[in-house]
């Protein structure tokens, strides 16, 4: 049978008037690798802050291990946390960092010794042991952050924004570890990044938070291929929006009218409009199709091609129809020149009629 590690009941933060987490719920597996994703402000720290007991809930209850959280843990509280800015003690080595926990805990010595011993091999840093962190780099430094973590053997790891600090290359460089090191521990993570990309290559389960609101949790596959929202849609890769309005549940597949026409899609599970009410579509760019094979699809049209830019495995093209501008990528080099004119489509298996939310309205120019 699962257990679960971490379970929020309704849990709401307010700082002042301003809510910052609003009535989550929320139920983290044992062993997971559970990441909470979403733009600046909405909650995600917040949340793993009352997970870790560094702030506490205006209402709802947070459970660890079936246990209410208790108010103050100190140095046997069943969660640790691994910081962006690594946190480590300046004038400590990466030894004496990595042993402080333990000699808080007041674990025998020559336990002590042996821990730091197998978390410093484990992270590969035993090279390092004598240095003090000002000698390491930042990929390093955090590898210390998490061997100091996890040398305490937690329950659950909180990390917030742990390799935020770090370059693009040590960054990707650094999730593959992560990942491993996850594997091998078996510990639960429960991540937080605003960065999309980051959670798909992590995470067991995404949670996706939006306004202190969690607004969808699944695989990277189950969110991308089947977003509850536009909200969604667009964070979690790329998505051309259109407007709508709700005409026909045919069972499977939904109509609506839109500013190219009539088009097909499918619904979310969770969303049922009526005839007439104010839908968006979401179709990503990857699946609109370009030149004479759009015209066996279930849609297609004639636009004009207003850019194109070669980003190497694939071309990333604009295409102007009236008033709309929709995005396409084609794989290789995209030999066309803007202006010209255009047929695109797409099979309506690969559209989503989403509910209307007027974050998604164009602009008029
Ligand atoms: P970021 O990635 O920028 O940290 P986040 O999604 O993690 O964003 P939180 O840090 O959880 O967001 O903050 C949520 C909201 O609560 C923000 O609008 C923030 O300004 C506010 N907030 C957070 N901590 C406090 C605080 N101590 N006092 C007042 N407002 C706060």
């Amino acid at each position: 049978m699962s257990q679960i590690d971490v379970e929020l009941q309704s849990v709401v933060k307010r700082f002042g008037s301003f809510t910052a987490v609003d009535g989550i719920n929320l139920a983290v597996q044992r062993g997971q690798f559970v990441t909470l994703l979403g733009p600046s402000g909405c909650g995600k720290t917040t949340t793993l802050r009352m997970i870790g007991g560094l702030e506490l809930p205006d209402s709802g209850r947070i459970l660890i291990g079936g246990e209410p959280l208790a108010v103050d843990g100190g140095a046997s509280r069943p969660t640790r946390m691994v910081f962006q800015n690594y946190a480590l003690f300046p004038h400590m080595t990466v030894a004496e960092n990595v042993a402080f926990g333990l000699r808080m805990q007041k674990v025998q010595k020559a336990e002590i010794e042996a821990r730091v011993r197998d978390i410093v091999n484990l992270l590969g840093l035993s090279v390092h042991i004598g240095k003090f962190p000002r000698q390491m780099s930042g990929g390093q430094q955090q590898r210390v952050a998490l061997a100091r973590a996890l040398v305490t053997r937690p329950r659950v790891l909180l990390l917030d924004e742990p390799l935020g600090a770090l370059d693009l290359k040590m960054r990707k460089h650094m999730q593959n570890e992560l990942k491993k090191l996850q594997r091998e521990v078996g510990i639960t993570f429960v991540y937080v990044t605003h960065d999309q990309e980051e959670a798909m290559n992590l995470s067991d389960t995404i949670v996706v938070m939006d306004h202190g609101l969690i607004v969808q949790q699944g695989t990277a596959a189950e969110i991308y291929q089947n977003p509850a929202t536009a909200y969604v849609a667009d964070f979690i890769g790329e998505a051309n929006i259109l407007t709508g309005v709700f005409q026909d549940d045919m069972g499977g597949y939904a109509s609506a009218t839109s500013p190219l026409g009539v088009l097909g899609g499918r619904l979310p599970e969770a969303y049922r409009p009526v005839a007439g009410e104010s839908v968006l579509f979401s179709i990503r760019p990857e699946h609109v199709v370009i030149g004479p094979a759009a015209s066996t699809l279930d849609f297609s049209q004639t636009g004009v091609l207003a850019e194109v830019a070669y980003l190497g495995g694939s071309s990333r093209l604009t295409i102007t129809v009236g008033q709309n501008t929709l995005r396409a990528d084609v794989p290789g080099l995209f030999t066309a020149r803007a202006g010209d004119a255009i047929a695109f489509g797409w099979l309506a298996e690969n559209v989503r009629i989403l509910q209307h939310d007027a974050r998604f309205i164009a602009p008029v120019i």
